[in-house]
């Protein structure tokens, strides 16, 4: 099936909670977004399968969580300060301001593309994508501080206390999640581009003579973490080289990961092989040498690093983006996400057949208190049936369990399959332990057509 396009992505995503514009109410505000109710279960499943993969499953790397501001003079050495800007032209007219690579043309020579007027734009100028603030009571240049642009630095800076404290030998890795902030001059794309985002990454110190092998290693593992762990569809995703020219000033080479988006191939993740620039930048830096001893040649090295990062937020559109399906069926469509029951927000929802039957409700009430302990669960007895289903399956949700009269009667339940919709009669007291094991994986489903349901497509 063909992506859907953002705008289908971004109703889906606010009318069913699971991203708002921030501040809405006051108008929004350009490259910030709120992650509602069912977002932040999304988001933190993908973070955690990040983790798990990337941290809890290996023993050569270890995590940390620093603070998003650091000393500034870090940013002077990693680069930062100088180089990490875009090139802007400024209209004197309308003072709208442009990325000069948008441009079509030299700005002495074209009209602005807002106001029309010929001869206003500026030169072009280096723009900073650091957000500034100041840290103490005095607003003078001696406090400037930073939101850090990316969290990386921190692995960096923190590399001796890591190796130290943890005993670490190359090659080993440092990884963490957390909040970057950029001054993206046009941000856009629902959360594709944000001026606050969200970042997964890892540095992985090695010998310098082993880089090459490492550096194809993690593109491999990192491919495979998106395919088979987050399960997005293969054909979607693409292994994208710099050209030499492209390559930022710590990389000698990356490779980054693309989807194919509605709006085209981009970006999700990049490996990058940083050599020893950034430990070299902050032993200059710092005065502090930054070096680990190597047992195999008996000597201190400055390691190489590879690195791969990638975004969280993107990681959500993705998954969002691939999973959105629409199934006509024999009497209705549906809107189904077809994601990994470890992605859904919801695992399980309880849904009683008729809502006017207290026995019934108490039942459902008392099957959902008992899901929740083993999965996230929910119970909705807000619409008929059919409806439910739609608004479980639009939100991704892999099990529905209906609680209907002949329950009171044999003790057991329906459980109802997302994608197959195909059914299975469970007694109740087994319901939660049978989920738990279905979302793990550790089980596969028996589940048989039902034409009660109404659903056969
Ligand atoms: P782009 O070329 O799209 O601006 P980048 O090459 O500057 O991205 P990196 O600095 O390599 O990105 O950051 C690593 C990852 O962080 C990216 O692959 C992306 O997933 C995420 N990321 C970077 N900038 C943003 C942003 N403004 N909004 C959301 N995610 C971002």
């Amino acid at each position: 099936m063909p992506a859907p396009n953002f705008d289908v992505i971004v109703s889906l995503a606010k009318r069913r909670g699971f991203v708002f514009p921030s501040s809405e109410i006051y108008g929004g505000m350009a490259g910030f977004w709120d992650y509602g109710p069912l977002g932040v279960e999304l988001k933190n499943n993908v973070k955690q399968a990040w983790w798990r993969h990337m941290v809890s499953l290996r023993d050569d790397v270890v995590g940390l969580d620093a603070a998003i501001i650091m000393h500034p003079r870090v940013w002077e050495a990693s680069g930062h300060v100088a180089g990490f800007s875009d090139p802007m032209v400024d209209c004197r007219n309308c003072k709208l301001r442009f990325r000069a690579d948008d441009l079509k043309g030299a700005p002495s020579d074209i009209a602005c593309p807002n106001c029309g007027m010929k001869g206003t734009l500026t030169e072009a100028r280096q723009f900073n994508l650091m957000f500034a603030t100041h840290v103490g009571p005095v607003a003078e240049s001696a406090s400037v501080a930073y939101l850090r642009p990316e969290t990386a630095q921190a692995m960096f800076v923190q590399f001796e206390n890591v190796a130290t404290s943890m005993r670490r030998k190359l090659p080993f890795g440092i990884a963490q999640i957390g909040k970057s902030f950029r001054n993206e001059i046009t941000p856009g794309n629902f959360i594709f581009r944000d001026r606050e985002l969200e970042q997964m990454e890892m540095e992985f110190f090695v010998h310098p003579r082993d880089e090459d092998e490492w550096f194809a290693y993690w593109v491999g593992e990192r491919h495979r973490w998106w395919t088979d762990v987050l399960g997005i569809d293969a054909e979607n995703l693409r292994l994208r080289p710099h050209d030499p020219d492209e390559l930022s000033h710590y990389s000698k080479q990356t490779t980054d990961i693309e989807y194919r988006f509605p709006i085209g191939w981009s970006e999700l993740e990049g490996i990058a092989d940083r050599t020893d620039y950034d430990l070299q930048a902050h032993t200059a830096g710092s005065g502090k040498k930054l070096a680990i001893f190597d047992e195999a040649s008996g000597e201190h090295v400055v390691p190489y690093v590879i690195e791969p990062a990638a975004g969280v937020d993107r990681a959500v559109l993705t998954v969002l983006v691939d999973g959105y399906t629409e199934e006509q069926l024999a009497k209705d469509k549906r809107v189904v996400l077809r994601i990994r029951p470890e992605l859904a927000p919801v695992k399980a929802a309880v849904l009683p057949l008729l809502r006017n039957r207290p026995e019934l409700v108490e039942r459902a009430r008392a099957l959902t208190g008992d899901l929740k302990r083993r999965v996230a669960a929910m119970y909705d007895d807000t619409a008929s049936i059919g409806k439910l289903y739609r608004r479980q399956d639009e939100i991704g949700t892999p099990f529905c369990v209906t609680v209907d009269v002949e329950s009171l009667d044999d003790g057991a339940a329906t459980i109802r399959e997302r994608d197959s919709m195909t059914q299975e009669r469970v007694a109740l007291e087994h319901i939660p332990e049978r989920i738990e094991a279905l979302v793990a994986g550790r089980t596969p489903w028996q589940g048989v057509p039902r034409e009660t349901s109404g659903e056969a497509s």
